[in-house]
């Protein structure tokens, strides 16, 4: 397997050229280009990996899932769902175009900004401080790696551009679906993008995912019931408007970043993570989308 992974990653590093770092967040763009890495963990102990696994890199949209697991233990999922929905947005992730239009007066999911900016408000703590570490002490919780930590350069980075963001939170709050402080809420926004993992990192939280909710020790960290939701979630909504195609390209619950990395859950089976910084059009990791069809393909790993 090793032998097949290094080969697919020599292979797809070919293609890092064709797509493009993200930018619009100064910091991210000091990076290689053409990184490529994958790191898969199984239910029977099993690790395999290739290419820049071991590369940090920061987390940005995969938080999303994680802070949507911990808003739904903090406040249950009728609340947390009374102020995010259920359905693909079919924008890109940054959009605001439908906040004010749509019937449904809330953001489409979770996983777009604008309905990940609503989930983190959610998160218990009595100050931004207490917030934040909540949520740290989570992903490191089922990363099963205490030391992770933020990129300050990348966190100090998008707190000072993040003029989207900003506008998402303020007309939510203008809308009432933000109670909180907005400049605290997207205080704790920015950080927890900023948080550094690997490759290697998202294939042991994507295992956990797959083993629903239960970690390398069999212990279950959370309830079944709430990985269904994010898993499902990730299915429809997990790669933003490229969500319907990579369903049917891949069929993986998966959850992307534009820091590179991709989160895959194989149910039962797998957790995958992929590393490849060099974006598409979507603002998901072009060659690492590319490694996971021909992985998904040879392996057969299409849930449906
Ligand atoms: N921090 C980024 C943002 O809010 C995360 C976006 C992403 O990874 N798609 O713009």
């Amino acid at each position: 397997m090793n032998v097949y992974l290094e080969e697919l990653i020599r292979d797809k590093k070919k293609e890092t050229p064709n797509g493009k770092v993200a930018d619009y967040i100064p910091e991210l763009k000091n990076v290689n280009a053409d990184n490529l890495g994958i790191y898969i963990s199984d239910i029977s102990g099993n690790k395999f990996f290739s290419g820049d696994f071991d590369k940090s890199f920061t987390i940005q949209s995969i938080s999303k899932i994680m802070t949507l697991m911990l808003a739904i233990m903090d406040n249950g999922e009728e609340y947390v769902f009374s102020k995010v929905g259920m359905e693909p947005s079919g924008d890109p992730f940054n959009s605001i175009k439908k906040l004010e239009t749509s019937t449904m007066k809330k953001p489409a999911n979770p996983l777009i900004n604008a309905g990940a900016i609503v989930v983190t408000s959610t998160i218990k703590g009595k100050n931004k401080k207490e917030k934040f570490q909540r949520i740290l002490n989570f992903i490191r919780k089922i990363s099963e790696d205490d030391t992770l930590d933020i990129n300050y350069r990348v966190y100090c980075s998008e707190s000072r551009t993040g003029d989207r963001n900003k506008s998402l939170g303020y007309f939510l709050k203008d809308q009432g679906i933000i109670e909180e402080s907005v400049s605290e809420t997207l205080d704790v926004y920015f950080k927890q993008c900023s948080i550094e993992i690997t490759a290697k990192h998202l294939a042991t939280i994507a295992l956990f995912l797959a083993k629903n909710g239960k970690n390398s020790k069999d212990e279950q960290i959370i309830d079944p019931k709430t990985v269904k939701i994010v898993k499902t979630l990730m299915y429809t909504c997990g790669l933003y408007d490229e969500s319907g195609e990579f369903a049917v390209k891949i069929g993986i619950p998966s959850k992307s970043g534009v820091g590179g990395g991709i989160l895959c859950v194989v149910p039962d089976k797998m957790g995958i993570g992929v590393y490849g910084p060099a974006l598409n059009r979507y603002g998901n990791s072009l060659a690492g989308i590319s490694v996971l069809k021909e992985l998904s393909n040879k392996l057969n790993l299409s849930v449906l």
